[in-house]
């Protein structure tokens, strides 16, 4: 028998979430953000459920290639632009769209040899520091692409710091509709919590969502999955391979670091920090065994976690055959435990750990693709 832990996608939470939000962009395009391998869910195994999306927006040229493969002719986007020269003869050949945030990538167009007139993202650094140019350089940067005979048309785009918190996003909109208010092309400007939080300003032309279609809140604690009507896109799921009773005094696991108050059943799970599962998840962040609520014990282990089985007491191994533990998303009776809940217990974001499931996790699809 394999190693029992395995990550389910959810083509039907991905629909979900991405009606949802159409609904809050209204008649803005909708850029499907897949950058990082779809935040680690697959680009490949949801590109079916988000072909409902207007265009795919990632960073990679490789990841731009397997969308191409799987057929998509619509708009792919390159949000960090290229990063050399010869990069610009697969945007050619491939007809992707790009930023365009530095002076260098101007030079790059203006020597690049094509018939095929490219369509560029201008990005502005509103105040993020990131990428892009200044409110004051931002113009002439325009009219310098515009004089070119490679680029074909020229968009405007910011990011915003603070859609998520409490600064918001009113000091960078100021300053990007101040600066563009006279120059034409599409907009685009909002993530995935400027969408949910800060509509209408808004919803122009292109809205960018990645996380929400991953049915992660995008300002978790303040807002929720529920709150925001999302479901998670990811199960990850294992089984307990082992039952351990311990007496008042006992300790768990490598230093030691929980020592049972009275007689107490932990169950051991097939899930350590080299499937991604986060080291920092001390005692008391939240799991599902059977579907039922429980916590983590101890200190998470390289391939193994121990986890209190006082709620859940019938919980075991049978035959071989041990209950199921969910560490975040659905379990099999439908109980759900927002991947949100377990970042925050162990110090990080949603992201970070969709991002993170290792290499040796397998993964399935669940077997609501009928549909697409
Ligand atoms: C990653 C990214 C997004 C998506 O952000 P979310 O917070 O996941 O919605 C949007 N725009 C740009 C430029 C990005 O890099």
């Amino acid at each position: 028998m394999p190693r029992p832990i395995l990550a389910t996608v959810h083509g039907a939470a991905l629909r979900h979430n991405l009606e949802r939000v159409r609904r809050a962009a209204l008649d803005a395009r909708v850029w499907a953000v897949v950058k990082a391998n779809a935040y680690g869910h697959g680009i490949e195994r949801v590109f079916d459920s988000l072909r409902a999306a207007d265009g795919f927006a990632l960073l990679d040229l490789a990841e731009a290639e397997r969308v191409r493969a799987l057929g998509w002719r619509g708009p792919v986007l390159l949000l960090e632009g290229v990063f050399e020269a010869r990069d610009l003869e697969l945007c050619s050949r491939l007809s992707l769209w790009h930023t365009v945030h530095c002076d260098e990538q101007i030079d790059m167009l203006a020597a690049h040899k094509t018939q095929v007139p490219q369509r560029v993202f201008l990005k502005m650094n509103s105040g993020m520091n990131r990428l892009g140019f200044t409110p004051e350089r931002f113009r002439s940067a325009w009219t310098r692409l515009n004089a070119l005979p490679q680029v074909e048309e020229i968009s405007l785009m910011t990011h915003f710091s603070d859609a998520d918190g409490a600064r918001g996003i009113a000091h960078q909109l100021e300053v990007f509709e101040r600066v563009t208010q006279d120059l034409p092309g599409e907009r685009s400007i909002a993530n995935s919590a400027a969408t949910l939080r800060h509509a209408p300003q808004t919803r122009v032309d292109w809205v960018r969502p990645g996380i929400v279609l991953y049915g992660s809140a995008p300002d978790f604690p303040e807002g929720d999955a529920a709150r925001w009507q999302l479901q998670p896109a990811m199960s990850l799921r294992t089984r307990l391979i082992s039952v351990q009773t311990l007496q008042a005094g006992d300790t768990i696991g490598y230093g030691s670091s929980f020592t049972a108050e009275g007689p107490l059943h932990i169950g051991v799970a097939a899930v350590g920090y080299a499937d991604g599962y986060p080291r920092h998840a001390t005692t008391g962040t939240p799991v599902l065994v059977d579907g039922v609520r429980t916590r983590m014990v101890g200190r998470v282990s390289m391939d193994m976690v121990t986890v209190d089985l006082t709620p859940v007491q019938a919980a075991g191994v049978q035959a071989g055959f041990g209950s199921e533990v969910t560490l975040w998303g659905a379990a099999s009776n439908g109980t759900l435990l927002p991947i949100d809940e377990v970042a925050r217990a162990a110090g990080t974001v949603g992201y970070e750990l969709m991002c993170a499931v290792a290499p040796r996790v397998p993964f399935a699809l669940d077997g609501d693709e009928a549909a697409a």
